[in-house]
């Protein structure tokens, strides 16, 4: 269901980092064009073929984010089947790497500003409510997966652009202590039951996500014990309300732990659109307490 790259196109370059079961690397991509070659900076995901369940996983988010075309989505060029059963999967190259790393880099430089935050809070949302239509669940919905395309600039007022990267592996093939770490991301019916993976579990998501985006890219909740984390779920509990209250409610609205009640994606956006960003400026105490 995918285009298929021919492994001799592709040049690794330096490292870009890891995932849960593959390497990631920036590469080029060669092509040959009426006149003449061209190169595409590139990201070259590599999964190496031991882990046999998780390579069938892999190729079909590969092959789910293949069928689809949305702006806020991250590119798949295809996918090449390198040597000892490796799977490469070749993604467009996005500049400015993941939100959770920008936030936290760039928190109180002047960049990141409150508006800025809702822009891309926005797009993503966008790109959720693509699938949501579409009737497909993502199902690994974070900040470390939205990545920056445009920093944008506060000043001159030019917006950020973020694109949601694939979902990798996905929950219903990975080790129970994968999930946990994913909490509070992976949503509670998931982390009891992975077959539970469904549409309303991207809401979860990205409330958690929205979270995070306004505590500048900071989750406390996923730095404690395994054990402390599921007694988190286990007691119901909720991750500390912003003091913004619109966005509080919001966030509340996305993590009920009843899957049905969670809101669709066109209606987070309206609320979304309806948040005014002097609102929140005027809190004197804009990040939310630690948990
Ligand atoms: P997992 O299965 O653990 O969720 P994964 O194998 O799908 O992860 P990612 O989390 O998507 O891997 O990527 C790991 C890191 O690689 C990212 O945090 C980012 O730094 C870098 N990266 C991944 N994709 C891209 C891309 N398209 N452009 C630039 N950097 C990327």
């Amino acid at each position: 269901m995918f285009h298929k790259i021919d492994p001799q196109s592709l040049t690794r370059g330096e490292s870009l980092g890891q995932g849960s079961f593959t390497q990631i690397y920036k590469g080029i991509k060669k092509d040959q064009g009426e006149d003449g070659h061209y190169q595409t900076e590139v990201v070259l995901k590599v999964m190496d073929g031991s882990h046999r369940n998780c390579s069938e996983s892999f190729l079909e988010a590969a092959s789910i984010m293949s069928q689809l075309s949305h702006k806020h989505l991250v590119l798949l060029h295809g996918v090449s089947l390198g040597k000892d059963s490796e799977c490469i999967m070749v993604q467009e190259y996005v500049r400015y790497g993941p939100l959770d790393l920008y936030l936290k880099k760039n928190q109180g430089e002047g960049k990141v500003t409150t508006s800025w935050k809702l822009q891309v809070a926005k797009q993503l949302a966008y790109a959720l409510n693509y699938l949501e239509d579409k009737k497909i669940t993502h199902g690994n919905v974070s900040a470390k997966k939205v990545l920056l395309t445009r920093e944008g600039d506060a000043a001159s007022g030019s917006p950020p652009f973020i694109k949601l990267n694939d979902p990798g592996v996905s929950v219903s093939v990975l080790a129970k202590e994968m999930l946990v770490e994913r909490i509070p991301w992976v949503a509670p019916e998931c982390l009891s039951d992975p077959r539970s993976l469904a549409l309303p579990a991207d809401k979860w998501s990205f409330g958690a996500t929205l979270w995070e985006i306004f505590s500048g890219g900071n989750m406390p909740l996923s730095l404690l014990e395994p054990q402390k984390k599921l007694d988190f779920y286990q007691s119901n509990l909720q991750l500390p309300a912003p003091k913004w209250t619109e966005l509080a409610t919001l966030i509340a609205q996305c993590m009920d732990y009843q899957p049905g009640r969670r809101p669709c994606f066109r209606a987070l956006i309206r609320d979304l659109n309806s948040l005014i960003t002097s609102d929140y400026e005027l809190l004197s105490d804009l990040s939310p307490t630690e948990v």
